[in-house]
């Protein structure tokens, strides 16, 4: 049986994975629109923050956003290094690479999105954690931790089963609820991240088989969600693809890229998220 502690050390590794960007409202990028390089202007180093939790920027290099006396100025500093990381962001995601922060660049930042980090540089599609971490078998159970109250337990529930389903529909992966409290391959829980929007949901690779929700968003299993809810399904269904192996694509219509904004569904596996398993794993 898995303890509360070894469930509280796997979290606390799975965070130290993934950067978390707590504290960092993605509203509040739109006034940086038009900035480029050369300028100061107060706020950038929310882009930065933005950039370097998902793999774009290291703050090593980037003038004065690692030092706690740096002067606001320099952190608000558009530098060689962040017009760097913005055009590799465009590049990834098919947009302008201008190294500027322009509307359309601001508006895919500012989709929710989940919070495991992207590659910078990623491949044309599809992409592995470092290593290509992958399970050596292929029945794999999941369980629902303490964390996971009641008013969320049905959503995820349903969520899980149908993303599972999916995924075992294209590949030879089969999954099974375990009971509670018993061991599992996968623990499923829910965290809260950074509020409504944002991150909402996280997952760590084989090595690391961990799902996380944020109970702040709101989440809808219906097949049309609202216009201001998420759908879950189509999260789950995404963070089934980092546990088996997958990091982010590039593919605006696989189920592996990162964002998906209000209102939307993506419950279905792409070519490309079967061909990235393919790659990884065989075919069946
Ligand atoms: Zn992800």
């Amino acid at each position: 049986m898995a303890t509360n502690l070894s469930l509280l050390l796997s979290i606390i590794l799975l965070l130290l994975v993934i950067q978390p960007i707590k504290g960092h409202s993605f509203k509040s990028l739109q006034h940086l629109e038009g900035s480029h390089k050369g300028q100061t202007v107060k706020g950038l180093h929310e882009i930065k923050h933005y950039l370097s939790a998902f793999g774009y920027l290291k703050l090593d290099n980037s003038i004065g956003l690692s030092n706690d006396h740096a002067s606001v100025k320099d952190k608000d500093e558009f530098d060689e290094h962040l017009e760097h990381a913005i055009k590799s962001f465009q590049k990834n995601f098919h947009l302008n690479v201008t190294g500027r922060l322009d509307s359309s660049t601001l508006d895919v930042m500012m989709t929710p999105r989940c919070g495991v980090s992207d590659i910078d540089n990623m491949s044309p599609n599809y992409a592995f954690f470092p290593g290509k971490p992958k399970w050596g078998k292929k029945y794999l159970t999941y369980t629902f931790n303490s964390s996971v109250t009641h008013e969320v337990l049905d959503k995820l529930s349903f969520a899980m089963q149908t993303g599972s389903e999916e995924w075992h529909k294209h590949t030879q992966f089969t999954f099974a609820r375990g009971r509670p409290s018993s061991t599992s391959d996968i623990s499923i829980g829910i965290m809260h991240m950074d509020g409504p929007g944002k991150v909402t949901a996280r997952a760590g690779p084989p090595t690391f088989p961990i799902m996380l929700f944020d109970p702040d968003e709101n989440w809808s299993i219906n097949d049309k969600p609202n216009a201001n809810q998420l759908d879950m399904v189509s999260a789950a269904t995404h963070e089934i693809g980092h546990i088996l192996g997958l990091e982010h694509s590039t593919d605006v219509n696989a189920v592996m890229y990162p964002f998906l904004g209000y209102g939307m569904t993506k419950r279905e596996l792409s070519h490309d998220d079967i061909d990235g398993m393919f790659a990884l794993y065989g075919k069946p």
